[in-house]
């Protein structure tokens, strides 16, 4: 029988492609939707006919208990949240809601209703912070510095005990920033693809960027959601960081998006001190030797393999309209 598997946060970049995935492998795939993003279907619209929708909310434990009951699913993969770091600070209790207490009721109706389910819970690399080390490890300390991080924080580690105390197959992947043409533009790395693209086709002559010295360990969302699965079908539960485990700078991207479309960068980029982000002193980079060694999963597009994917995403979709 087909294996089931129920995603919270379809809807989103990650949501999106870990469905693909599943539906692929000939999962049933069953994705939990608030009504109010139920508008928002845009990532998922190729897989109307292979996903099945179930309203419900993170904020709402019966509605996640009938939703568990119903889809009675093999595999739960935690990947809503409230996700937006600056709105964090404008709403830090509905930030923790959603991000830290949405996880404490799923986690309770999994035991409650199907404690055989494996679950994985999406953490995030703003659970370190500012740490003390890098590369950041899975013993690296948490070190929050924003309410969303502090969140994630709580998830994690309620993520970790209920399988250390209910025995649960519960188990936390700590992603890095990760990519895809399903990306919003507001992020630096589509920013500067679409960029390329719209300057390649004369659709815009310039590109204001910040600090092109920040750099991030930026990997691609379908690498991520593969390595979540893999977490999912091991003999025994538990952490792993997702990443690239290597760093690139802001200067490097737009060198390469710009090279693919054949233009140097310099002819078309100025700093503008508005995309300046205060107190970004330490290089979040994550080690993949655990999940590497354990689960013998790394990433299959290099950094340059995914800017070029994406810049050439962006010269087709624009090429189309
Ligand atoms: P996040 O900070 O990891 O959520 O991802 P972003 O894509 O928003 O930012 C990545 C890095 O790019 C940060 O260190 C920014 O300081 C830097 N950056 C430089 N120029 C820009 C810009 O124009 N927009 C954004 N969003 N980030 C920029």
């Amino acid at each position: 029988m087909a294996k089931k598997a129920l995603i919270t946060g379809l809807t989103g970049q990650d949501g999106s492609y870990l469905a693909e995935l599943l539906v692929e492998k000939g999962y049933q795939v069953f994705g939990l939707v608030r009504r109010s993003s139920s508008g928002n279907l845009d990532r998922i619209s190729h897989l109307s006919d292979k996903v099945q929708i179930l309203s419900g909310d993170l904020l709402d434990q019966s509605s996640l208990m009938d939703v568990i009951t119903e889809s009675s699913p093999d595999e739960i993969y935690n990947l809503a949240s409230q996700s937006y770091v600056p709105l964090s600070w404008t709403q830090p209790a509905l930030t923790a809601e959603y991000t830290a207490l949405g996880v404490s009721r799923l986690l309770e109706s999994i035991r409650r209703c199907k404690p055989d389910a494996r679950f994985y819970q999406a953490s995030s690399s703003e659970v370190f912070g500012q740490p003390d080390e890098s590369p950041q490890t899975e013993r690296t300390a948490f070190r929050p510095r924003n309410p969303y991080g502090v969140a994630k924080a709580y998830a994690h580690w309620m993520t970790v005990n209920y399988r250390q105390k209910y025995g649960l197959y519960s188990c936390c992947g700590i992603t890095y920033t990760h990519e895809s043409p399903r990306r919003g533009t507001e992020f630096v790395f589509r920013k500067i693809t679409l960029a390329a693209a719209m300057i390649k086709l004369g659709m815009s002559h310039d590109l204001k960027l910040g600090n092109l010295d920040a750099r991030r360990d930026w990997c691609y969302a379908k690498d991520a959601v593969h390595a979540m699965w893999v977490m999912l079908q091991q003999d025994k539960p538990d952490d792993f960081i997702i990443a690239s485990g290597e760093t690139h700078s802001v200067r490097e991207l737009v060198e390469c998006a710009f090279r693919c479309v054949g233009l140097d960068w310099e002819n078309y980029v100025s700093v503008d001190p508005a995309f300046y982000r205060p107190d970004e002193a330490v290089q979040l980079i994550g080690s993949i030797d655990k999940i590497g060694k354990q689960l013998n999963w790394q990433p299959q597009y290099s950094f340059e393999q995914l800017v070029e994917l994406m810049v050439d995403h962006d010269l087709k979709r624009l090429s189309e309209k």
